[in-house]
């Protein structure tokens, strides 16, 4: 099947893309392997694609002392070669690498697919996990932030107004004294995973200096519920992530 008919609108900034995108009612079009698809399938018709592959400045990866910032335009297989994002959180390109086939992830961007917030999708847990945010524009609003905690609704669903370009993504690093591991069932590596797992603990250290107890362990679950959540528990003794207290949960409240 072929798309409905659509306007199609090129901004070159951040700014047009925000202007247009409220006088058309339009979407944005990222890498559009989530939109064109469905727009082919007609389960989306949208009056207008507003074309963001314009706008510069927004495929740069930034990897300060606390967060990788990935702009709008980073493609999946861009964070996944970035030695320095690796290097600061490995969680990133464990995860990434699990997203469709390289060709998908060479154009599909990651922070595109925060937006579509697909229930099965890797990076949505993983900023979910890390306690990250998403920074939005409006001509009506200006900028904000979002926190990963508001901006994933439901499936298919995002914080994000009808009128807002998201403009970056900020993940945090993981602690000193942290480990990470991301794993994944899937019928064949690059489909969409039956079922993940993510998984963050991290480390206290005692006053010798030595590694000692567990203060906080994360997880997060792609294909798993309905929207991407955290789990988390705190305060875990050396030796009893796998005992049977633990496994069960007592004395622990997962957090949404
Ligand atoms: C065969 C196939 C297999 C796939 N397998 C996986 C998989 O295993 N795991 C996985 O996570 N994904 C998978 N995907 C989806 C892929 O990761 C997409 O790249 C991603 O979901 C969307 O990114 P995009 O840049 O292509 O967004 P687009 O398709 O361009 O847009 C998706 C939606 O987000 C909106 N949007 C995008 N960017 C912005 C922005 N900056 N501001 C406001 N709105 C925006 C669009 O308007 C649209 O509603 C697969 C896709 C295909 C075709």
């Amino acid at each position: 099947m072929k798309p409905a008919p659509f306007a199609y609108h090129r901004p070159s900034t951040v700014d047009e893309a925000a202007s247009m995108l409220a006088a058309t009612e339009g979407k944005i079009l990222a890498g559009g392997q989530s939109l064109i698809p469905i727009m082919s399938m007609r389960l989306a018709a949208p009056a207008a694609l507003v074309d963001l592959n314009h706008v510069t400045g927004l495929a740069d990866i930034d990897v300060s002392d606390t967060a990788v910032r990935i702009g709008a335009l980073t493609r999946h297989g861009d964070l996944e070669r970035n030695v320095a994002a690796y290097d600061a959180n490995p969680l990133l390109r464990r995860a990434v690498q699990h997203v469709a086939h390289a060709t998908i992830r060479n154009r599909g961007t990651t922070v595109g697919s925060l937006v579509h917030a697909d229930p099965a999708a890797e990076m949505p847990a993983v900023l979910r996990l890390l306690g990250g945010s998403v920074e939005v524009v409006s001509t009506a609003r200006g900028r904000r932030s979002i926190d990963a905690e508001a901006f994933f609704v439901g499936p298919l669903e995002s914080a994000l107004e009808p009128d807002e370009v998201a403009v970056s993504a900020c993940f945090p690093h993981p602690p000193a004294g942290s480990g990470s591991a991301w794993l994944e069932i899937a019928r064949r590596h690059g489909d969409y995973g039956l079922v993940g797992v993510g998984a963050l603990v991290v480390l206290d250290s005692d006053s010798s200096g030595e590694r000692g107890g567990v203060p906080d362990q994360r997880g997060g679950h792609p294909g798993a519920r309905r929207r991407h959540r955290r789990l988390q528990r705190r305060g875990v003794r050396r030796g009893g992530l796998g005992g049977r207290q633990d496994a069960r949960g007592r004395g622990h409240r997962p957090r949404g």
